[in-house]
């Protein structure tokens, strides 16, 4: 938490909404958490004052800001990834800091982007193209297509809670969507991928890009409070012990590649 859905609304939230932040000089950098910032610090501050930030990316769960720093001809990246709890806000300059807020940047028309991070386990960092962190990723999981995905899916041959988590398999799943898109596939979390047949590695495919759309469409889903606009409505994360909402057996909780894995023992069968 946040995954593909809740980084990618954050990301239309910044660019969809107006006012919107690319486009935007940077007048001012204020650092209140020196930890949020992955390298020096000084040259951080330095680089990104006076700079104008042009387009947002997103590959899995990083974000890409291109922007040209001041005098300067070529541009530079500066990379975000939220983890735990982060957020990112286009405020008005007076609602600058709040209690969780770790860094902010000042920006033209007395705007501001705001940083915010309870856990404080989110980094941001400046790199000269977006390849240095995507390069050891796979595949954006909402941008990947059918053939693709299935190319990908030949060459492994792993249990899928595990392989669905892998970031270098697809990335932008987390826990709550690898749940959710094997409950949607009917496929139980401990089946091994080189085990699928050909329709149930096309329903592995169709259920993932149908499960991460519709989270988008919903801004993401609102679990344990941290994506409050996000209406996802969950199927079985953290419904443990609640009826399955199509055959009504109870969804089973299960330590599964080091997570806590939730499904529905009757709508996915092990065999
Ligand atoms: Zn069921």
């Amino acid at each position: 938490m946040p995954e593909l859905p809740e980084v990618e609304s954050v990301l239309r939230a910044l660019t969809d909404l107006d006012p919107s932040f690319p486009g935007r000089r940077v007048r001012e950098v204020r650092i209140l958490r020196p930890s949020a910032v992955d390298g020096p610090v000084e040259q951080f501050v330095k680089e990104l004052t006076g700079a104008v930030f042009h387009e947002i990316l997103r590959h899995g769960k990083y974000l890409f800001f291109r922007f040209t720093a001041h005098c300067a001809t070529s541009s530079r990246w500066m990379v975000l990834h939220l983890r735990m709890t982060g957020r990112l806000f286009l405020v008005q300059a007076n609602h600058a800091v709040q209690r969780h807020t770790r860094f902010y940047l000042l920006l033209e028309d007395e705007l501001a982007l705001r940083f915010d991070d309870p856990r404080a386990f989110g980094r941001v960092w400046l790199v000269d193209s977006p390849k240095e962190v995507t390069g050891r990723l796979g595949p954006d999981a909402l941008a990947i297509g059918h053939d693709g995905f299935l190319r990908q899916l030949a060459q492994q041959n792993r249990q899928l809670k595990l392989l669905l988590l892998d970031q270098s398999f697809v990335a932008g799943i987390g826990n709550i969507y690898a749940d959710e898109l094997l409950f949607r596939a009917g496929l139980h979390p401990l089946r091994v991928s080189g085990s699928l047949n050909h329709n149930e590695r096309e329903r592995l495919f169709s259920s993932m890009h149908e499960v991460l759309t519709q989270a988008v469409q919903a801004k993401g889903a609102n679990i344990d409070g941290v994506f409050e606009a996000g209406s996802f409505p969950v199927a079985v994360y953290k419904r443990n012990g609640q009826p399955c909402r199509n055959c009504s057996s109870m969804i089973h909780k299960e330590r599964i590649a080091g997570r806590g894995t939730h499904y529905c023992p009757a709508c996915q069968p092990a065999v």
